[in-house]
């Protein structure tokens, strides 16, 4: 049996273990707690404020699910914003598509960037140095605020709004608003929505219901994580296309076109099985009230384990 571990907590009563290699960076920086350690069973990963970021052998489910819908289902997708996604897995997603012409990065935490240009070379792939690519060190919510380019495809990839994390405030109503404004009309936004555990929905279904305030049409989706052991939840919103409306077909043509890599978690039938959450969320997602202000923030003491709402 190994004899290192490091624990993920869900929960003060659920932990997931793993057997762990080496630490290849123990760290602060301004705003967080840094780790890249290195798992027998997923590879390395990256864990910020003992948050489990994401893991070499599986962050292509979670990137592909969060980043590949929007971009397939919109028409053109030229201008591209990501905020936050340190690992640069997502930007990497975002670039594997030859029709932007432009995709801007912008994480709090250039420590983070740094530690995943040394340490986390799969997950970047050489995105950060892509011409097409900026990659911006500041507060997600700030560069939209200053910004004047609206874009066709934005992500949020921040981490989940921990209770004095950086995060919290790219959850709320107002922020979502500022985001529709920064969207060109037939705009999509994606959003990594925290877990999907039928023990901690409460986040996931304040995000859903949050958006919906602001937006049109608002698509929850959700994939199997192995690294986080439970399922992940994803949010597209749009006040334009509607996911369930594209064929299969039609998903895989896109793809074809004008994806220059092989993909390999998302195509037309994975398309279709992201956008069918399970009933018990669906029920959560309706059942939900409380939408998030700025000054009434959701806050977490685990991931999906919020307080209010
Ligand atoms: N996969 C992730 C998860 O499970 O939550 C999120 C990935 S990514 C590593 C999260 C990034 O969001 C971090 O690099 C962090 O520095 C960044 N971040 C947090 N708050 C931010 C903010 N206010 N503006 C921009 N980036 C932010």
């Amino acid at each position: 049996m190994p004899s290192r571990w490091i624990y993920d907590y869900f929960s003060p009563y659920e932990v997931h273990k793993h057997a762990l290699r080496q630490t290849l960076y123990h760290g602060h920086s301004e705003y967080q707690e840094i780790v890249i350690a290195e798992t027998e069973c997923f590879g390395r990963c990256l864990i910020l404020d003992n948050e489990f970021q994401s893991a070499e052998r599986d962050e292509f489910i979670y990137h592909e699910a969060m980043v590949q819908p929007a971009m397939a289902l919109h028409p053109d997708p030229k201008k591209v914003a990501i905020i936050g996604g340190g690992e640069g897995a997502a930007i990497r997603e975002v670039l594997s598509h030859k029709t932007v012409e432009m995709a801007v990065m912008v994480d709090l935490d250039e420590k983070v960037v740094d530690c995943a240009k040394k340490y986390l070379p799969s997950f970047h792939d050489g995105s950060f140095s892509d011409e097409r690519a900026t990659i911006l060190f500041e507060d997600g919510r700030k560069f939209l605020e200053e910004t004047d380019v609206t874009f066709d495809v934005i992500i949020i990839d921040i981490t989940c709004p921990l209770e004095a994390g950086p995060a919290y405030k790219l959850f709320t109503r107002e922020f979502y608003d500022l985001v529709k404004r920064k969207l060109t009309p037939q705009g999509l936004l994606s959003v990594q929505a925290s877990t999907v555990s039928h023990t901690a929905l409460n986040t996931y279904s304040v995000i859903s219901r949050t958006l919906s305030e602001v937006f049109t049409n608002v698509f929850p989706s959700v994939a199997h994580i192995p690294f986080f052991a439970m399922l992940w939840g994803f949010c597209l919103a749009t006040n334009d296309v509607d996911p369930a409306q594209i064929s299969r077909e039609e998903i895989d043509r896109r793809i074809s076109e004008r994806v220059t890599r092989e993909l390999r978690y998302y195509d037309g039938i994975t398309h279709q099985a992201l956008f069918n959450v399970p009933k018990y969320v669906r029920k959560a997602l309706e059942e939900q009230t409380h939408v998030n202000l700025d000054n009434n923030p959701l806050m977490e003491q685990f991931p999906g384990l919020s307080e209010k709402g």
